[in-house]
């Protein structure tokens, strides 16, 4: 994985959406060099993102500007944050530039110049190591551990759905949940939209939790989201339809408006929205 250029392996830290250097990125990026024996080969560079807005979001521009600029650093490996806007470009620089992509990565292993991926198993429990194959530079989304939700470990969770509506509402759920000293989770369609981060999804292909109590705020309970809370102890939905399944396996059902429950019980704990 050496760069012939400048015979060194250069690992490329990208920064966050808004443009400020992750502190939690690049001491990942100097603790594989840490693992090294010769650390002096290993150089970081961190990569400025350019202004999305500016590039109204598209993909074609974007993915051309960090091309160019993988181009002039010839990086061995480029560590993206798991970030709603950086996993949808890595994916698209890994299709692009046809090289080996490996996302909700944990931690990075080279052994004698070959790079390997850890990350969770589907059910969190164990950790799957991958290979990277092919030309460089590798691309990895490195799951923000140190800095992230953590719900895999929760006691509680407030999780919402799209019946929230919009982000204004999901802040408002991130306020209640701190009242409460619970952690934030959510569906896949919220995540996707950006409401909540990647870390926070909760289901199939995001989290396993198993909290004393998950509050489903606006939830249908899909099959894919239920695989990834049904072990929780005590299950609460707020959801304005009553034939939705989360009602099923909740052991407390409110049938109610979520927004109108959220903005009352913040009302009563006395916090400003
Ligand atoms: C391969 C694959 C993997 C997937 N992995 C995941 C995963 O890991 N996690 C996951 O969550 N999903 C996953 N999905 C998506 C999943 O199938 C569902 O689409 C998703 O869980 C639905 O999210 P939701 O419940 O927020 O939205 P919706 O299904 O749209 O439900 C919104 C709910 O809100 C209620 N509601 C609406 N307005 C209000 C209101 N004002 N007050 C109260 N309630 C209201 C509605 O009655 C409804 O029940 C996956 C899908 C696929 C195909």
């Amino acid at each position: 994985m050496q760069n012939k250029t400048t015979d060194k392996h250069i690992i490329c830290v990208v920064e966050t959406d808004n443009g400020y250097q992750n502190s939690t990125l690049y001491d990942k990026a100097e603790e594989i060099i840490n693992q090294q024996t010769s650390t002096d080969e290993f150089e970081i560079i961190c990569m400025a993102t350019p202004d999305y807005k500016e590039y109204n979001y598209e993909d074609d521009y974007i993915v051309a500007y960090f091309a160019q600029k993988l181009a002039t650093i010839h990086a061995s490996l480029v560590l993206f944050p798991s970030t709603f806007i950086c996993r949808g470009i890595a994916s698209a620089i890994a299709t692009r530039l046809n090289r080996a992509l490996l996302t909700d990565c944990t931690a990075i292993d080279i052994k004698d110049d070959v790079v390997y991926g850890l990350k969770p198993s589907l059910d969190g429990k164990n950790m799957a190591r991958y290979k990277f194959n092919g030309p460089t530079p590798y691309i990895a989304v490195m799951k923000d551990v140190a800095g992230s939700s953590g719900i895999q470990n929760a006691e509680i969770i407030f999780s919402g759905g799209r019946g929230l509506m919009n982000p204004d509402s999901f802040d408002a759920l991130r306020k209640l949940a701190k009242c409460y000293g619970a952690s934030i989770g959510a569906s896949r369609p919220v995540v996707d939209v950006g409401w909540a981060d990647a870390d926070e999804q909760v289901g199939q292909t995001g989290s396993f939790v198993h909290p004393r109590v998950y509050v489903a705020f606006g939830i249908s309970g899909a099959i894919q989201h239920l695989a990834g809370m049904k072990d929780s102890q005590c299950i609460i939905a707020v959801n304005n339809n009553k034939h939705s399944p989360i009602f099923q396996f909740s052991d407390y059902a409110i049938e109610a408006d979520v927004n109108s429950i959220i903005r009352n019980m913040l009302q009563l704990l006395g916090v400003k929205l």
